[in-house]
C-alpha cells in the first residue's frame, strides 16, 4: 500500500513527530538526521512520489515544486550565498535509502567537486 509505511508520508501525516523548518501545503522541510553538512535539509512532497520514472504529470509538478521552492528555504537557512548543492538520488547505486521522492540542500561549508 503506498505510503503506509513510508517513513515520509508518515512525517507528512503527522503520525511520525518532525520539526518542518518550511512547509508551503506542497513541500515540507526537514533537518536531515544524519546531515553530511553544517546545512542539510531534505525537501519533501507530501504526495507519495517513489521514483522519478513513475511520476505522473500531478506528481512531476510536486517534484519540481521542490526545485522551485529550494531558493527560498536556502535563502531561509543563511547559505544562499556563498552557495549549496542540490541532490536528488534514484536508485540502488545513488545509495538512495527512502523510497519517496526528495531533495537534498547542503551547504555551509564549500562542498568540493562532484564525484
Ligand atoms: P536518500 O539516501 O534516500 O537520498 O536520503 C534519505 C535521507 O533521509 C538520508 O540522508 C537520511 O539521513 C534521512 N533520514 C532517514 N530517516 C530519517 C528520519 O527519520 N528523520 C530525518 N530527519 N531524516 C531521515
Ligand atoms: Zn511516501
Amino acid at each position: 500500500m503506498v505510503g503506509a509505511d513510508c517513513i515520509f508520508c508518515r512525517m507528512g501525516k503527522g503520525e511520525v513527530p518532525v520539526e518542518k523548518v518550511f512547509d508551503d501545503g506542497t513541500v515540507f522541510g526537514i533537518n536531515d538526521i544524519n546531515p553530511k553538512a553544517p546545512t542539510h535539509i531534505l525537501l519533501i512532497p507530501y504526495a507519495h512520489v517513489t521514483a522519478l520514472a513513475d511520476a505522473g504529470d500531478t506528481d512531476k509538478a510536486a517534484v519540481g515544486h521542490c526545485l522551485g521552492v529550494a531558493p527560498t528555504v536556502a535563502q531561509g537557512a543563511s547559505i544562499a550565498s556563498p552557495g549549496y548543492r542540490l541532490v536528488v538520488n534514484q536508485g540502488l547505486d545513488s545509495g538512495q535509502e527512502v523510497p519517496h521522492f526528495h531533495m537534498h540542500i547542503l551547504g555551509g561549508r564549500p562542498l568540493g567537486s562532484m564525484g
